[in-house]
Formats: structure tokens, C-alpha cells, sequence
């Protein structure tokens, strides 16, 4: 299991961006970062691809994904060709940096009552046209389903089925701990998912908040085993269904946030490592 660290964690920090968020992943030793599309474009302002490129090629941290393209499903024609736009600027930077991984998250807040099969077929037909358009150049697409009752794909088990529906090889789900448990997702559905679709794995825990109360939110997530999330039972069925990727902590505490840059790091670094040590086996 390699260590990924997504810049959620210390986009609030002091002096935050995406220039010291790599130096310091590199100092505390990560093997990847998940960019966030709002640091690189800050980037961007400053820098170009080919610097960033290069950064990277004279280091050892390598980026591992694009967060997030968000809201992909139920839009329309106007908010479809923004994705389009949005696909067209990832695939330029996964192409000049090497990357290979694309984030993305469904839409809030329907006006219709869909049901989940409705929402499921209009969201793997959508996957499916994306991943078309991003496999020539090698990008992966995976869906991260949100814990949040006003998110149209709530619950592992409807990420898969959408998934499933798409069948296209570069589309997979993301398991983002916090989002497991903050839906309640059922345990069966984890156990029975294809290992090689989970493509991105997020690490947190949450503060111990009743399901589905409106304030059980991004900001209750805590540091992995602080909280309720019953982190023993997920890593045991990844073990035993045979998971192995990178294992990436995404927290978006402010009280993480008040942490000297670097503290945050190198804290985030230290925990995610203890917990990789202990559920995956240091050798790994
Ligand atoms: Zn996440």
C-alpha cells in the first residue's frame, strides 16, 4: 500500500499551495499527492505545466489524481459542455505531468424526485461518454459517491451499480472512509466489490453524529481512528477481497487548518503511516 496525501488537508492552512504542499510531501516521505484543481489553477498563475512536469521528475513524490471534477450527472446541455471544457483541461494536465487518475463527484441537491435507478442509468451513460473521451490519453475516471442525503449517488453500493452499468475498464469508484460511514453504506456491498475498481481510497474518520443529520459534514472528519469509523471491519474485508493501491488521507478539519503548514503535514504524513503500518503491514 502506497501513502497518498490530498491537499484538502491543508488547504486552509497559512501559506498554503501547491509549491509547499509538494516540497513538504516529499520531506515527510509521501509516495503520491492528489492535486486539487483550485491550487493548481492558483498555480498556474505563476507557473506552467512543463515547470510543474519537471518538478515532479526531479523528485520522488509522483501525482496520483485530479480532484475533483465535480456535479457530473443529471445536466444540462449548458452544464454538460462546462464538464466537457473541465475534461478537456484535466486531460492537458494529466498529459503533461504524467498523471493517470481522474476524480469525480455526482451532483447535489436534484429538483426531481429520480429514483435510484433513473439516476444510476443517466449516470453511467454520462461516465461512459467522459471515459471515452479521456482514454486516449490514459486517464482513469473514478466516482466518489458522497455520505450526504442531498448527493445523488449517496452510497457505495450505488457508486458500483453505476460502475457496473458503465463497463468501461477505465472507470472505477473511490472509497472515501468518511462518506462510507456518513451514508451508512452497506458492509455487503464492500465485500462484494472487484478490488481492481476501487481506484482511489480515502483515508479520515468522523466525528460520531447521528446518519444523515444536516450538519454531519466535511468539516466533522477527524484524523483516521479518532472517530466512529470502523476502520478495523473495512480494512479487514480490502484485505480479505485483496485491495491494494494508495492509501490517501483527505481531511477538511479547521482545527487541522489553524496547524502550521508544515505541522499539519507532517502530522498527516505520521498518522497515515501508523495506520498503513497497522492494518496493510509495514512491508507492503
Ligand atoms: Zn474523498
Amino acid at each position: 500500500m502506497k501513502l497518498g496525501f490530498n491537499e484538502a488537508t491543508a488547504l486552509g492552512c497559512a501559506g498554503q499551495s501547491l509549491e509547499r504542499d509538494l516540497e513538504l510531501c516529499e520531506k515527510y516521505g509521501f509516495d503520491y499527492i492528489e492535486l486539487r484543481g483550485d491550487c493548481l489553477r492558483r498555480y498556474l498563475e505563476h507557473h506552467t505545466l512543463t515547470e510543474l512536469a519537471g518538478w515532479f521528475r526531479s523528485h520522488r513524490l509522483k501525482p496520483w489524481a485530479y480532484n475533483t471534477l465535480e456535479y457530473f450527472n443529471q445536466r444540462d446541455a449548458a452544464g454538460r459542455e462546462e464538464i466537457d471544457r473541465h475534461l478537456d483541461f484535466i486531460a492537458r494536465v494529466c498529459d503533461a505531468i504524467d498523471m493517470h487518475l481522474l476524480i469525480t463527484v455526482p451532483t447535489f441537491g436534484l429538483d426531481r424526485p429520480l429514483t435510484i435507478g433513473q439516476i444510476r442509468d443517466e449516470a453511467a451513460e454520462r461516465l461512459g461518454q467522459m471515459a471515452d473521451r479521456m482514454a486516449p490519453c490514459g486517464v482513469r475516471i473514478s466516482l466518489e459517491f458522497c455520505g450526504v442525503p442531498a448527493c445523488s449517488i449517496n452510497q457505495f453500493g450505488t457508486a458500483c451499480d453505476v460502475v457496473r452499468a458503465c463497463g468501461r475498464d477505465n472507470v472505477g469508484i473511490t472509497l472515501d472512509t468518511f462518506h462510507f460511514h456518513a451514508m451508512a453504506s452497506r458492509w455487503e456491498d464492500l465485500e462484494a466489490a472487484d478490488p481492481k475498481k476501487i481506484f482511489a481510497y480515502h483515508l479520515n474518520d468522523s466525528e460520531d453524529l447521528p446518519i444523515g443529520a444536516p450538519y454531519l459534514l466535511d468539516d466533522k472528519r477527524l484524523w483516521p481512528e479518532e472517530g466512529c469509523v470502523d476502520h478495523g471491519r473495512i480494512c479487514g474485508i480490502l484485505n480479505r477481497i485483496g485491495f491494494d493501491g494508495v492509501c490517501t488521507i483527505e481531511e477538511f478539519r479547521p482545527a487541522y487548518y489553524a496547524l502550521p503548514h508544515e505541522e499539519n503535514v507532517a502530522q498527516a504524513y505520521a498518522r497515515t503511516r501508523a495506520f498503513v503500518d497497522k492494518y496493510y503491514g509495514a512491508s507492503r
